[in-house]
């Protein structure tokens, strides 16, 4: 199936360990500088109504990263807005639709006033140790299929609890001020994983 990103917000604000070297901070300033109207505001969070409408657009089956610019359980992007996103996904089952966040207790506190279908994945972002609790948001909610991005993994993550949760993504840091990713971290992951018989996936390496 091919892959996409869909982004009907924009900008962010760096809320952990995991940001210090943030992709979308970096492309934004790119487009930014290219004079792309989408991007005139920076890195400010900004809803973009006028993308709401582009998977419909689409001819084939998709798998959609959604948002790889921000993050849709940002405060500043109304519940209403978040509840539009989630009408076109379940509007158009043909795609799956990724959406990944680092406001797990947002996310938490909105999930019973969307509409799960199960072309939503659901994932938070779990850098190190410090923000493990994430996963016990996205466990208490709603979503069928719930999956952890420990990328860039930036420390061990031991005693991890993954009941209930589907898929593990591990993946280090890229770019010239990277942090190190240890071997033993990625295994300690990979073993839980496949102890409770989950999918992983290893981006940037091989395991
Ligand atoms: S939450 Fe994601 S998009 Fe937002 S600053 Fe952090 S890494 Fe960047």
């Amino acid at each position: 199936m091919d892959r996409d990103t869909w982004n009907p917000t924009t900008g962010c604000n760096k809320v952990s360990a995991g940001c210090k070297y943030c992709y979308a901070e970096v492309m934004t300033k790119r487009l930014h500088a290219m004079g792309i109207e989408k991007y005139k505001d920076g890195f400010k969070v900004r809803v973009h109504e006028d993308a709401l409408d582009v998977p419909y657009s689409w001819k084939s089956s998709k798998v959609v990263f959604v948002n790889s610019m921000s993050d849709l359980f940002l405060p500043e992007v109304p519940l209403e807005f978040i509840q539009k996103v989630f009408e076109l996904m379940n509007n158009t089952p043909q795609h799956t639709y990724q959406v990944l966040t680092k406001r797990a207790e947002r996310l938490f506190e909105l999930h019973d006033k969307l509409n799960w279908t199960s072309n939503i994945w659901m994932g938070v972002s779990v850098e190190n140790e410090k923000v493990k609790s994430r996963i016990d948001y996205l466990r208490a909610t709603n979503a069928k299929t719930k999956f952890l991005s420990c990328e860039p993994l930036i420390g061990p993550l031991s005693n991890m609890d993954l009941t209930n949760i589907n898929w593990v993504i591990v993946g280090g840091e890229s770019g010239r001020k990277s942090r190190s990713m240890e071997e033993l971290w990625v295994w300690i992951l990979k073993i839980n994983a496949e102890n409770r018989k989950l999918h992983s996936s290893l981006n940037n390496g091989v395991v």
